[in-house]
């Protein structure tokens, strides 16, 4: 490892911070060295704060159906190669109550953007998980909507939200999306979410389709300035039926390298180890918990639908029972020194 890189890993240890050029540096010059050297101080960091524990959310992916054309995703409107469902509000509240008896304390509700869902339906979803699970938190991730939806969501009991910024570059989101949308809308979403009190969650995909050294620092300056209380990042995946089916997809070694330098420079947050690294490697998330990663996010969903949900080709975990994918996860997270536990697991600064 040159010496230039760990004295940049070891400042952002200290300071939690670097420059631009720094960032750039730090990922143009990585090595299987660099990498170890900042998935240590990453894992020492992480168990200063969080301990052994690892959180789990129960993820129900209640639609595929979905009104945007991503060039990445799999579930874009364009791809007729998709067969679409959408889970009624009773079947959504089943999949909580069967998570909740396998000790999930966080629901996730993802899905396409599907108008079918006005926010009436999304906040009598929302009120009827939290009558009936109220030491539960419920983490939304469907997209962007106005202020006053998020506000409607928060007021029916949502406690968190996820949306990826995707890309903090504009020029590089307008390469990933179809014109309809804007990066400057997205950004502003996760301000509005984060002002109306969300632990929200920003991220990107690793070695998406044109992306650079300039646009991940970018993107990790983005994080250090908006704070969020969770970042989610994963590997892109090439899926079937997108302009980008024939793309490379990400390397595990990059997203592990980034999992570790956000743990640096964010010490606080919620950080996942994406089913998107378990698909480009068996051992993925096992060393994305190794990195700095401290949360899971296994399927909930019902297995009729599971593989219906395709963001990407050759996902995981889309023919186990919910309760088969739990015991293969306690088993592979015990690999790894680290326990999964029985709780909420907010970010340590929205705890009472
Ligand atoms: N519709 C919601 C949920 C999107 S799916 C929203 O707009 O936020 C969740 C995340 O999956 C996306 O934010 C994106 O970063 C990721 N994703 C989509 N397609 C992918 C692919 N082909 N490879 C890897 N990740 C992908």
């Amino acid at each position: 490892m040159k010496d230039r890189v760990k004295d940049l890993i070891d400042k952002l240890n200290r300071e939690h911070s670097l420059a631009r050029e720094e960032f750039v540096y730090l990922i143009e010059n990585q090595s299987e060295e660099a990498q170890t050297y900042a998935a240590d101080l990453a894992a020492k960091t992480t168990l200063e704060i969080y301990g052994d524990k690892v959180y789990v959310r129960g993820l129900i992916e209640f639609t595929n159906y979905c009104k945007n054309n991503c060039f990445y995703c799999g579930i874009r409107a364009g791809n007729t190669g998709v067969s679409r469902y959408r889970l009624t509000a009773d079947e959504i509240c089943e999949c909580a109550d069967e998570g909740y008896e396998l000790g999930f304390r966080t629901f996730v509700l993802q899905g396409g953007e599907d108008p079918y869902y006005t926010d009436d339906i999304i906040c009598h979803i929302i009120s009827e998980i939290k009558r009936r699970h109220q030491d539960c938190a419920i983490t939304l991730s469907i997209g962007e909507k106005s202020k006053d939806s998020y506000k409607a969501y928060r007021d029916a009991g949502a406690d968190r939200y996820l949306l990826r910024h995707e890309t903090a570059t504009v020029e590089h989101y307008n390469r990933l999306h179809p014109d309809n949308i804007s990066a400057e809308h997205r950004y502003q979403c996760l301000r509005d979410l984060k002002e109306l009190g969300y632990q929200t969650g920003a991220g990107f995909m690793v070695g998406s389709p044109f992306q650079t050294s300039e646009n991940l620092a970018d993107d990790l300056l983005f994080i250090k300035d908006l704070e969020p209380a969770m970042v989610g990042i994963g590997p892109f995946i090439p899926a079937a039926g997108t302009p980008f089916a024939n793309e490379k997809p990400g390397t595990l070694e990059q997203t592990l390298y980034l999992l570790s330098l956000i743990r640096l420079l964010l010490p606080e947050v919620l950080l996942p180890a994406t089913t998107a690294l378990g698909t480009i490697h068996p051992l993925g998330r096992e060393l994305g918990l190794e990195a700095g990663a401290n949360v899971l996010m296994p399927n909930l969903s019902p297995k009729a639908v599971r593989d219906k949900y395709k963001l990407y080709d050759n996902k995981i975990c889309t023919g186990e029972e919910a309760a088969e994918c739990v015991n293969c996860l306690e088993n592979r997270v015990k690999s790894v020194g680290r326990r999964i536990v029985v709780d909420r697991g907010d970010n340590i600064a929205f705890c009472d």
